[in-house]
């Protein structure tokens, strides 16, 4: 069973060869051996699973399990987003984005493990510790969607849901050797997603195959009454069949491609990614070199105003409401501080007080002003780009998984790896990442993966807004091409 896919494992269930609920029973029992805490020599990918077999629900999911990321309201199933402030939080509905899949016949098999109120790229800002990458068990998965991204690449849940604000699906998706998918801004909505920067937030797919992400975005997408902000997709998702890529031009950027700017791309990403070039050429597309001038900018935009949203967002957590309440307050403003003192993490206060700051009377229109404007350039530069180029190319990320703690101490080391992720959220457009090979040499001086291989690393597809059905035949294509094997990292 381990090696189908999910849209594999839907055809045998409807040819009559497997059984549905065999099938999630088969991925539980994976989920609790493997998939909990450190200390019982889990990935610690899940904080909660499914204490029973459902009965195979209708549909065309045909009852495949389906891991859920964390802040995702879950009816009655805790939902925390990573946070102590949210711990053991039952929430009393669920989320447009999980109701459809559940309506299309997924089983809920988990919740995955995130940084805290998504704010991270590693799943080390967690409340419940990190997540453990399934290729290399010293170094981190990614994040903020690292536990859905691991589970999802150690073959303990079939395919999984995660969010995108700044790059959490396509990096951690690029650094566990899976596909992820962060589509258009508005086609999936963000109702009963724990909020983290709303103009950005995005549900989308981490699975194993490309097939698989246009299977489970087809049932995704969709106006909302909801979200305000959520569009009707303007056609029907189709499962990709491309082999070739004639007559498609891909543009690849300067300012995210030659040397990863000040994010410095190490050289084995470099290798995979240009091995990726050359396939997608043999495969019949046109590759040309394209200008991003403002992209360089996009990190700096985004962490002025991804915090400033985050800084209003998490208002709403003042022990009032849900969650942890602190004890004994000599009064209700004693009580506000001390609540969210213990219930946010370091990242999270550091987040607060760059978007309060930056929101300040006096210094709104130097920082979250400019950075709009920013914002708005970097959309008119990937306009201009698709006047002459059909799809984008770049590396997800500039490394491979690091170390557990190496980037702990110093966030900005930290937000560089989405270097090559931001510019795509910023713009709202949807960008996808493949696996693209193995890195043979990582920077990194510790000692290789323990599987004897290189790690994963991602390329990245981007296409102007509802470009999904192209973005996912040529993702389809290369992946083909690239013929990558996944296996060395299932427990
Ligand atoms: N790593 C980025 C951040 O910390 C992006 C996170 C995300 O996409 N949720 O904000």
């Amino acid at each position: 069973m381990i090696e189908l896919s999910a849209a594999q494992a839907i055809a045998a269930i409807d040819a009559g060869e497997l059984d549905g609920s065999e099938l999630f029973a088969f991925y539980r029992e994976r989920a609790v051996e493997h998939g909990g805490e450190l200390e019982r020599g889990g990935l610690n990918c899940f904080t909660w699973t499914s204490p029973q077999v459902p009965d195979t629900p209708a549909g065309p999911l045909a009852g495949v399990p389906l891991a859920v990321k964390d802040l995702f309201c879950t009816q009655g199933v805790p939902s925390q987003s990573g946070s102590r402030i949210l711990q053991d939080y039952k929430p009393p509905y669920t989320a447009t984005a999980v109701t459809r899949l559940r309506e299309a016949g997924a089983g809920l098999l988990a919740k995955t493990n995130q940084d805290e109120f998504a704010m991270g790229s590693s799943t080390e800002n967690s409340a419940f510790g990190p997540t453990l990458n399934p290729w290399d068990r010293t170094r981190v998965p990614g994040g903020s969607s690292g536990g859905s991204a691991a589970a999802v690449a150690a073959g303990l849940a079939p395919w999984a849901l995660g969010t995108d604000t700044g790059g959490s699906i396509r990096q951690p998706a690029a650094m566990c050797g899976i596909v992820g998918l962060k589509p258009t801004y508005g086609s999936v909505s963000r109702f009963g997603m724990i909020a983290f920067a709303s103009s950005l937030d995005q549900a989308g797919p981490l699975t194993r195959d490309v097939t698989d992400a246009a299977l489970m975005l087809r049932h995704l997408v969709g106006r909302d009454p909801c979200d305000a902000t959520s569009l009707q997709f303007p056609h029907e998702i189709e499962l990709p069949s491309a082999e070739r890529l004639d007559g498609v031009r891909l543009g690849v950027p300067t300012e995210l491609s030659r040397s990863g700017g000040e994010a410095a791309m190490e050289p084995g990403v470099r290798a995979c990614f240009e091995h990726a070039l050359e396939l997608a050429q043999e495969l019949g597309a046109s590759v040309q070199e394209v200008q991003l001038p403002h992209a360089p900018h996009a990190l700096s935009a985004y962490y002025v105003l991804a915090p400033a949203e985050a800084s209003s967002n998490l208002a709403r957590f003042d022990g009032v409401r849900y969650g942890l309440r602190a004890d004994d307050p000599r009064d209700l403003l004693d009580m506000y501080t001390r609540t969210r003192h213990d219930g946010f993490g370091a990242e999270v206060k550091r987040r607060i007080m760059l978007g309060t700051y930056a929101l300040s009377s006096g210094y709104y229109d130097a920082y979250y002003g400019r950075a709009q404007r920013v914002r708005t350039k970097i959309a008119q530069d990937f306009a201009a780009a698709f006047e002459s180029v059909d799809l984008i190319l770049t590396p997800t990320a500039p490394g491979v998984a690091f170390a557990l703690g190496e980037k702990t101490s110093d966030p900005w080391s930290m937000y560089l790896s989405d270097y090559f992720t931001v510019p795509m959220s910023l713009a709202g457009i949807p960008a996808i990442s493949i696996p693209c090979g193995l890195s043979e040499e990582s920077d990194d001086p510790s000692p290789p993966a323990p599987h004897g291989g290189g790690l994963p690393v991602g390329v990245q597809i981007a296409g102007p807004a509802f470009s999904e059905n192209r973005l996912l035949d040529a993702a389809y294509a290369l992946e083909r091409a690239i013929g990558f094997d996944g296996a060395p990292a299932r427990v």
